[in-house]
C-alpha cells in the first residue's frame, strides 16, 4: 500500500491538514506500506517558499515521517503537458477563451443554467468554436484555457465507477462538475491533471483526502480512464471544523499548527480536538 499527503505550500497547515496527514500515514503504517509527501505547488501565484519549510517543520513536530523522495509538482510540468497532449489527440478537450466576467454575463442571460455542487456549471460558450475562430483568437494573442468535453469523455470511457472505503462503490457522473478547466491559461495545467498524473507516477494505491474533494474524484476517474492510468482506491474522510462548526480554511489562518505549537499545545491535545470537531 502506498498513501500520500499532498499539501499546497500556499499557507499554514491547519488541523484539517494534520488530520489528513495522520490519516494517510496511519493507514499505510497499518498495512506495512509506504507514506509519501508531495507538494502541490503548481499555482506559482499563491505559493510561498517559506511554506515548504513550515510544512516540514510542522510534520516533524507531529512525528510524521515520509518516505523519500518528496515530489514537487513544479518539477513535473512536462508530464502534465504530455497528458494534455494525449487528451487533445483524443479530442476530449476544447480551448476556451472566456473570462470570468464573460461566463457570468452568459449565465445572467440564461433562464436555466445547469448547476453542480459548487454552483452554476460552465455554460459551454466555447464548445462550438470553429477552427477558424480559434486560430484567429490565438493569432490575436489570446491564450486559451482547455476544458474537458464531458460529453465526449463519457462517450469514450463508457460507464465508470470508483471504490471509496467509506461510501462503497460510486458511479462516476461525467457531467457532475461540467466541462471543467484542465489546463489553466496562467499555469498551463490544473489540480485535476497534476493529481492523477502524479498519483500514478508515485504508484499511490490508496488516495485518502477530505470529503470536500469527493466530486473531484469523478473527474479523476475519467482522466485515469482516458490516460490509461491505474485506478487507486479512495477514502474521503471527514474535515475538521472550528468551534462554530465552520470548516477550517487556510485563508482564516484558523487553528494553524504553527500558532498552536507556539501556544504550547501538545500533539495529544490537537488530536483530541480533531476527534471532537470532525465534520
Ligand atoms: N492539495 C490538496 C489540498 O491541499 C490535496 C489534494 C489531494 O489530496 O488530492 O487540499
Amino acid at each position: 500500500m502506498i498513501t500520500r499527503f499532498a499539501p499546497s505550500p500556499t499557507g499554514q497547515l491547519h488541523l484539517g491538514h494534520l488530520y489528513a496527514a495522520l490519516f494517510a500515514r496511519d493507514l499505510a503504517a497499518k498495512h506495512g506500506g509506504r507514506f509519501l509527501l508531495r507538494y502541490e505547488d503548481i499555482d506559482a501565484t499563491r505559493v510561498r517558499d517559506a511554506y515548504y519549510t513550515q510544512i516540514e517543520e510542522d510534520l516533524h513536530w507531529a512525528g510524521v515521517k515520509w518516505h523519500e523522495p518528496v515530489v514537487r509538482q513544479t518539477s513535473r510540468l512536462s508530464s502534465y503537458q504530455a497528458a494534455m497532449e494525449k487528451l487533445k489527440s483524443l479530442g476530449v478537450v476544447y480551448p476556451c477563451f472566456c473570462t470570468r466576467k464573460g461566463i457570468q454575463r452568459e449565465l445572467d442571460n440564461l433562464t436555466r443554467a445547469p448547476h453542480g455542487p459548487d454552483g452554476p456549471l460552465y455554460p459551454g460558450i466555447c464548445k462550438q468554436l470553429t477552427q477558424h475562430k480559434i486560430d484567429t483568437n490565438i493569432l490575436n494573442g489570446s491564450e486559451p484555457s482547455w476544458r474537458l468535453d464531458s460529453e465526449k469523455a463519457q462517450e469514450l470511457t463508457g460507464p465508470l465507477s470508483f471504490s471509496d472505503g467509506r461510501l462503497g462503490k460510486q458511479q462516476v457522473i461525467h457531467h457532475l462538475l461540467g466541462d471543467v478547466v484542465l489546463s489553466r491559461k496562467d499555469i498551463g495545467t490544473s489540480y485535476h491533471i497534476a493529481v492523477v498524473v502524479d498519483d500514478a507516477f508515485q504508484n499511490v494505491t490508496d488516495v485518502t483526502r477530505g470529503k470536500d474533494l469527493l466530486e473531484s474524484t469523478h473527474i479523476h476517474r475519467i482522466l485515469q480512464s482516458l490516460l490509461d492510468l491505474p485506478e487507486p482506491h479512495y477514502y474521503h474522510h471527514d474535515l475538521v471544523c472550528d468551534s462554530h462548526g465552520k470548516r477550517l480554511a487556510k485563508r482564516d489562518n484558523a487553528l494553524a499548527i504553527k500558532q498552536l505549537r507556539s501556544d504550547g499545545e501538545t500533539l495529544a491535545t490537537l488530536q483530541a480536538y480533531i476527534e471532537k470537531n470532525c465534520c
